[in-house]
């Protein structure tokens, strides 16, 4: 990268985010399935960086770097590209280099491709400085690029309908306390567990409800108790996600044996949270999966969190002022 203040760059922080409820209809007539989520953005962040350049390009570091594409069909250039091609009649854009630094686990149901969409819209929109695309505008671009990314766009807690794309804020006082557990090379893709999820219910025969927010799920949230948000986590897609990783199960086993409040599949898995009651517990909990859990990484976090946010505008070095010329009695001191 270019050193800062030499070029302009813009930097978006973004968290990952966890499901405290994900209820899942029947397939619609398009392929989906009609969803009722509760989303909830947690303190695990990707950061990425845009600057103008000749050529669009997306380059990734951090610990899940390897697994994350660098061509056309990362999610932040397809982000960017699409921003550019919407921006209203007049404007000019340039090209970007991208670059993120991957800190959500990859293809582990936190939605971090689609946080890295949702960052890279709100540093385009700044850099470009495309303040009249306002953020209705940015909101259905997100619904465009996928079903998580106007909900990462707005972070903190919500409610998810449609394909998820359609939030509702969940205003709560307080935060919730999560140790997550992400297995490396485990990764799910989001296709194959919803695939699982139906011949399951197949097998089993049965009926499938229309989804809806769970009213015990949004109690409990107002008073960010712990325990009570922890006695009706639910996700429908967990028991697919086990059906298909069984190593899953000996995770959430060993958690609660461990002394977590609670424990649930987030998303299409394979990452696991738990909920805990504190920052100690938090530790407690973290280390003792370390020592006896089965082997992956291990993350403490705090939700909710806000969503993208801009942390930085760096604006090129503008050339020092000519030096002003002594007058006949010399410089003026002190
Ligand atoms: P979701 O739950 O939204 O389906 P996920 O959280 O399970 O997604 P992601 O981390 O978003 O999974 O990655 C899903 C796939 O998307 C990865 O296997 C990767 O190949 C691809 N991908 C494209 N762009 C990105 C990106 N910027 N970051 C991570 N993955 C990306």
């Amino acid at each position: 990268m270019s050193p800062a203040g030499s070029t302009e760059a813009v930097s978006v922080r973004v968290p990952g985010k966890i499901n405290l409820q994900l209820a899942v209809g029947p397939e619609r007539d398009d392929g989906y399935h009609e969803l009722s989520t509760v989303f909830h953005a947690v303190s695990v962040y990707d950061r990425v960086t845009v600057q103008p350049a000749e050529r669009w390009s997306v380059h990734v570091t951090g610990p899940y770097a390897h697994r994350v594409p660098t061509d056309d069909s990362n999610l932040a250039v397809v982000a960017a590209r699409t921003l550019a091609r919407r921006r209203p009649r007049g404007t000019k854009v340039d090209p970007v280099r991208i670059d993120i630094d991957k800190r959500i686990p990859v293809a582990g149901g936190m939605a971090g491709g689609s946080a890295d969409a949702a960052a890279t819209l709100v540093a385009c929109r700044e850099l470009w400085a495309l303040d009249h695309v306002e953020n209705g505008l940015l909101e259905e671009i997100a619904a465009g690029l996928g079903s998580d990314v106007p909900f990462m766009l707005h972070g903190g807690t919500a409610i998810g309908s449609g394909r998820g794309e359609r939030i509702t804020p969940i205003l709560a006082r307080g935060e919730l306390h999560w140790v997550l557990w992400a297995g490396e090379g485990l990764g799910l893709s989001t296709p194959e567990v919803y695939a699982e999820c139906d011949r399951l219910r197949e097998v089993a025969r049965t009926p499938v409800p229309d989804p809806a927010p769970s009213g015990e799920l949004l109690t409990a949230l107002r008073r960010m108790d712990a325990d009570a948000v922890g006695a009706v986590l639910r996700n429908d897609l967990q028991d697919a996600a086990v059906s298909l990783r069984p190593v899953l199960a000996e995770v959430l086993d060993a958690g609660l044996d461990l002394g977590a409040r609670a424990g649930v599949v987030s998303g299409s898995g394979p990452t696991v949270a738990f909920l805990v009651g504190s920052q100690a517990e938090a530790i407690d909990l973290s280390v003792g999966l370390a020592a006896n859990g089965p082997m992956g990484d291990i993350v403490r976090a705090v939700g909710p969190v806000p969503g993208a946010q801009l942390v930085q505008h760096v604006r090129p070095t503008q050339p020092p002022p000519p030096p002003t010329r002594p007058g006949p009695l010399g410089p003026v001191t002190g």
